[in-house]
C-alpha cells in the first residue's frame, strides 16, 4: 500500500537526529511514524509490532508471526518474527539493552510501555513526536505528488456532486454516496464524510444523521480518505435552492478570509498568521465569534498532524509542509459554513492541491 520511499536513508537520517540530540534508542509501534520509517503500518492488536532503532546499531522490526507475511522487505531493517509463545517485550528489550534515554511513539499502547518499563527499569522514556516531526514536518516532492493526487481525487468527487439532487436524500444517505464516490475516483480507503444539513451544518464534525435534506437547507460536507497512505481533506458548501440573503452575505466574507489565508502561505510566515489572516477578515464582517475552531492542521500520513494553524503558533511556516486552510462561519441551530483546502508551502509561495469550484453551489 505505501509507496516505495527511500526507508533506509529516512532510518540513517532519524539516527543522526537522535544522536544529536542525545537519544540511545527509538521504538515505533501503532501509529503513522511506523509507516514513515518502514511503509508497514502495525496492525492495532493486542499482538506487539515495534520497530527498535537504537542510534548506533542495526534496527529491526519485532513483528508477530502471522504478520511478518505482510512486512515488505525492503532491505533497510532486519524481521524478527516472534512466535505465540514468545514474550515480544523481552525481545525489544534484549535489542536496546542498557539504552537511558528512549524515545517511544506517541500512540503505543500504555500497555506496552508499563511492560518495557518493567524490562528496562534504567532507561528514561520520553515522547518520539519531537524527533520524529523533525523529519515528518517537511513532505519531499513524492509526498507532495501523493497528496496532490489525492486531493485531484476529492475534487472530482466535489465536481460530481454539484449534479446530485440532495432534497429527498437523508445525510447519511449522501455521506454514503460521498464516500462511495472517494473510492471511485481513486482512494483506498474513505475514511470519513460528515454531512452537515440546515441546523447540523453549525456542528463542524458533524456524524450525518437520519435528517432529510431539504429546500433552503445549507449542507457543509466534509470528506477524505487516504490513498498509497496518503491522506485527503476537503470541505465544500453547498445550497439547496437559492440561498438566503444572510447566507449569502456570510458565504462571500468566508470565500475572501479563506483566499487571504491562502495567498499567506509563504516559507518564514508564522503558522499563527495564516490563521490570522482568515480571522481579521472574519472579524471585520462581524462574524468573529462565529469562527470556533482554528484554521487548519497538517496533513500527510497522518489527516490531522503538524503544523497546527492557530494562534500562539509562532513556528515559521516551511518549503514542503503540507496543511488544510479551512476557516468557517457556524451560527448554532441554523447553518454553518466552511471552505476547507489542501495547500503545499513551496519556497515560491503557497501551492493549491485542492482546486474544485469554491463558490456557494447552488444544488437541487
Ligand atoms: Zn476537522
Ligand atoms: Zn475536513
Ligand atoms: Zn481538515
Amino acid at each position: 500500500m505505501f509507496p516505495d520511499f527511500d526507508y533506509a536513508g529516512r532510518i540513517d537520517r532519524v539516527k543522526e537526529v537522535m544522536t544529536a540530540r542525545g537519544l540511545d534508542a527509538l521504538l515505533l509501534s501503532v501509529g503513522a511514524d511506523l509507516p514513515y520509517f518502514t511503509g508497514y503500518e502495525a496492525m492495532p492488536l493486542e499482538r506487539l509490532t515495534m520497530l527498535v532503532v537504537p542510534a548506533g546499531g542495526p534496527v529491526t522490526l519485532v513483528v508477530p508471526r502471522l504478520e511478518a507475511p505482510r512486512v515488505t522487505d525492503r532491505g533497510a531493517f532486519a524481521i524478527r518474527a516472534w512466535e505465540e509463545t514468545e514474550d515480544p517485550v523481552a525481545i525489544v528489550a534484549g535489542l536496546i539493552g542498557g539504552a537511558g534515554r528512549v524515545a517511544l511513539g506517541d500512540t503505543t499502547w500504555s500497555t506496552f510501555l508499563l511492560a518495557l518499563q518493567g524490562a528496562l527499569p534504567e532507561a528514561r522514556f520520553e515522547d518520539a513526536s519531537p524527533l520524529t516531526r523533525e523529519l515528518r514536518i517537511r513532505k519531499s516532492s513524492d509526498e507532495i505528488a501523493y497528496l496532490r493526487e489525492a486531493a485531484a481525487a476529492t475534487d472530482r468527487v466535489v465536481s460530481r456532486l454539484g449534479d446530485v439532487r440532495f432534497s429527498g436524500m437523508t445525510e447519511k444517505a449522501l455521506a454514503g454516496l460521498v464516500k462511495e464516490m472517494t473510492i471511485e475516483e481513486g482512494h483506498d480507503t474513505a475514511e470519513f464524510a460528515s454531512v452537515g444539513s440546515g441546523p447540523n451544518a453549525a456542528s463542524p464534525h458533524h456524524e450525518p444523521t437520519d435528517r432529510d435534506i431539504e429546500r433552503g437547507d445549507v449542507v457543509v460536507i466534509d470528506f477524505g480518505g487516504r490513498r498509497r497512505g496518503y491522506c485527503s481533506d476537503t470541505t465544500r458548501t453547498f445550497s439547496v435552492g437559492e440561498p438566503e440573503p444572510e447566507v449569502a452575505e456570510a458565504y462571500a466574507v468566508l470565500e475572501s478570509a479563506q483566499r487571504e489565508a491562502r495567498r499567506t502561505v509563504a516559507p518564514g510566515v508564522a503558522a499563527a498568521a495564516v490563521d490570522a489572516a482568515a480571522r481579521s477578515v472574519i472579524d471585520a464582517a462581524g462574524h468573529g465569534d462565529r469562527f470556533i475552531h482554528r484554521t487548519g492542521h497538517g496533513i500527510g500520513l497522518e489527516v490531522h498532524e503538524h503544523p497546527y494553524l492557530v494562534e500562539g503558533n509562532d513556528d515559521p511556516l516551511e518549503a514542503g509542509m503540507t496543511f488544510s486552510v479551512e476557516p468557517g462561519i457556524y451560527v448554532a441551530d441554523h447553518w454553518g459554513l466552511r471552505i476547507e483546502d489542501i495547500v503545499a508551502c513551496t519556497a515560491a509561495g503557497v501551492d493549491e492541491l485542492n482546486d474544485s469550484d469554491r463558490r456557494l453551489r447552488v444544488v437541487g
